[in-house]
């Protein structure tokens, strides 16, 4: 079912979804499953699956010339996205990224995406590659979420990418693409980047997940400009419960977000990353029982694979 259904479905309740990572190469879809199986019982009517672009690594050879090898560190996001659908009748909504993928490439997965029955997409640019400053395109892909946002918006009208005349069999994707409450850290405004995410609603985008944030008024004064600029399609705030110490130093240096000093200086005084995650818990369900009062559609966590501390949150909720 399509994300814009389960939200209307829900009539006006907050309902609680999931971001987890394809495990890295080798291991099993089993490690898949046992954070699936703790998150079952909050009733998730979706589970993003995340898309990791190659990286590069460098192998010296005996006449000691190095080669620049690509290889992806965690595989797999549709196979994934098909196991979860399959075993648990939930949607799975894979992410989809510009870089590391042609136009083609991009077209043969919708495909699978198509056979296999799911009916949503979170339409992104990806970053950069690890070692790169900026976002490199791959040569014949896409170079914005918005190049990519007009593939499967074709696609849905039938349009595939080497076919003159539309065909037949179109697809259905309901689409959805991030949203930045502190803005997009290579946007030089926050009016340039909302011309940008108008631009994608007007290719078709049905939903906004956000990046995280840690503080409630940055959501809802998001919420409150994208509705100023002509944005009506839900807002799905993303949430990310704080685990160790050293996040406060990671988080704003890789996602570009503030932590309010209150919960940095909280953090700052935890002996061990029990008390972090004792105090982020507390932090969290007052911010998720302030967004559900707000209005907000769906809690979407952010679980890096690690259910334990989205569940003492959602508990705390349920
Ligand atoms: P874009 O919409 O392309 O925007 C990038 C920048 O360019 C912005 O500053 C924007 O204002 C500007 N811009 C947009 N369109 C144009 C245009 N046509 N011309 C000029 N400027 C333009 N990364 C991954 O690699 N894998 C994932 O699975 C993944 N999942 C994510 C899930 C969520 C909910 C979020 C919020 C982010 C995720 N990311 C993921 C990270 C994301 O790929 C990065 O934040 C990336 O830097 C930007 O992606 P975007 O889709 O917002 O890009």
């Amino acid at each position: 079912m399509k994300i814009v259904d389960h939200i209307k479905n829900a009539k006006g309740k907050t309902l609680f979804s999931f971001e987890l990572l394809p495990p890295a190469k080798g291991q099993g879809i089993q490690s898949i499953f046992k954070t699936m199986d703790e998150l079952m019982e909050f009733r998730p009517p979706f589970i993003d699956v995340t898309y990791h672009r190659e990286d590069y690594l460098y192998k010296q050879h005996d006449n000691g010339l190095l080669e620049r090898v690509a290889y992806r560190k965690r595989p797999g996001t549709v196979a994934i996205c098909a196991a979860i659908m399959s075993k648990y009748k939930v949607d799975a909504v894979p992410h989809l990224i510009c870089g590391g993928f042609t136009k083609e490439e991009t077209e043969n997965a919708l495909i699978d995406l198509n056979f296999l029955g799911i009916d949503n997409v979170l339409v992104l640019r990806g970053d950069a590659r690890k070692g790169d400053s900026d976002f490199i395109p791959t040569p014949g892909g896409h170079a914005y979420a918005t190049d990519l946002m007009q593939q499967v918006a074709d696609m849905n009208r039938g349009q595939y990418l080497h076919e003159d005349i539309e065909i037949s069999s179109k697809t259905d994707f309901c689409i959805g693409v991030a949203g930045y409450p502190e803005k997009h850290f290579e946007s030089p405004n926050f009016n340039t980047d909302f011309k940008w995410l108008k631009k994608k609603v007007d290719m078709g985008a049905e939903f906004i997940v956000t990046q995280m944030f840690f503080d409630i008024e940055k959501y809802k004064s998001f919420v409150n400009k994208c509705r100023q600029h002509d944005i009506h399609i839900p807002i799905i705030p993303g949430l990310k419960p704080l685990t160790t110490k050293k996040q406060l130093i990671a988080l704003p240096k890789i996602f570009h977000l503030d932590i309010p000093e209150e919960l940095s200086d909280a953090v700052d005084q935890c002996k061990n990353n029990i008390e972090v995650q004792e105090v982020s818990t507390t932090w969290m369900v007052d911010m998720c029982q302030e967004l559900i009062k707000f209005g907000a559609p769906v809690l979407h966590f952010y679980t890096m694979s690690n259910p334990g501390p989205t569940k003492k949150i959602v508990e705390r909720l349920a």
